[in-house]
């Protein structure tokens, strides 16, 4: 059993031009447990990728109050490599093209960096493994030969991030806007990926503006973000409830300022 703590976040970002503190997270507490599917929604520019970010250490994002805790342990300061060591897995967070690497030698190395050195997977054991996904994915052998995302296309880089998630096989998955630029079919093949992920073992925060993703991957809790903060937390009804409303109608229920 995982468990993934987000207490009393804050968290500001530096602006570039005029070098001032901007406060974008203003008290975010969240609990994800493995087992769970959780989906974050809300408008724009309301932090849900700085939460992302920040749950896995990007530098540009400094916490100025509250913790995270994988498992009990404070990892606020481990460097991001260390956090994905000890589990947690960000879509989206590889640079976009590694010249040199193929996407199957960059899939064996994560893995294998999540397991001890004498534990390390053998070609035949990964080969199987990637067989088996890339049928699930319906994606073809020769992606895997190809340089990591060179010249892959926008629904190619998604359907990878998935394949990364299903080899890796962290315990939390932060997938941000999994669904932007897809079609009907390449969205229910990620879903499938996902969905394929579930168990005791798992755990997901999926960050999505829209709720169509949601019919797709069912969330075992939904919560709405705004102006940095949690303001309602709910099950999979609050999504449906949301599409109908709008942004706009919750902020009206909920009073909210902003
Ligand atoms: P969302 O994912 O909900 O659309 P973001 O977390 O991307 O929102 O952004 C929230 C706010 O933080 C925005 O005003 C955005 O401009 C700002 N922001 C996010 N990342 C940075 C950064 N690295 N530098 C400066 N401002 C940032
Ligand atoms: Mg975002
Ligand atoms: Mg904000």
């Amino acid at each position: 059993m995982g468990i993934l703590e987000i207490k009393d976040l804050h968290v500001s970002v530096t602006d570039d031009e005029t070098q001032h503190a901007k406060e974008i997270l203003k008290g975010v507490n969240l609990t994800i447990k493995t087992g769970e599917i959780h989906a974050i929604m809300g408008p724009n520019g309301t932090g849900k990728s700085t939460l992302s970010e920040t749950i896995m250490g990007a530098a540009a994002y400094q916490v100025t109050q509250g913790d995270i805790l994988l498992n009990g342990e404070s990892i606020v300061n481990m460097p991001v490599d260390e956090r994905a060591r000890k589990g947690l897995f960000l879509g989206m967070q590889y640079p976009a093209e590694i010249q040199g690497v193929t996407n199957a030698e960059f899939l064996r190395a994560a893995m294998n960096a999540r397991r001890l050195e004498d534990d390390q997977i053998s070609v035949m054991n990964f080969l199987k493994e990637l067989d088996k996904n890339l049928d699930l994915l319906d994606m073809s052998e020769e992606m895997t030969e190809r340089y990591l995302n060179e010249g892959f296309s926008g629904g190619e880089k998604k359907r990878n991030e998935i394949l990364q998630l299903m080899m890796i096989k962290p315990s939390f998955a932060l997938l941000d806007e999994i669904d932007s630029g897809l079609d009907i079919d390449a969205l229910k093949v990620v879903s499938k990926g996902v969905n394929a992920m579930r168990g005791d073992n798992f755990g997901s925060l999926i960050i999505t503006h829209y709720q169509r993703l949601l019919n797709y991957i069912v969330p075992d809790v939904v919560h709405i973000m705004m102006d940095g903060k949690i303001v309602k937390t709910g099950n999979a009804e609050l999504a449906k409830t949301l599409e109908v409303e709008g942004y706009a109608g919750l902020r009206d229920d909920l009073d909210l300022d902003v």
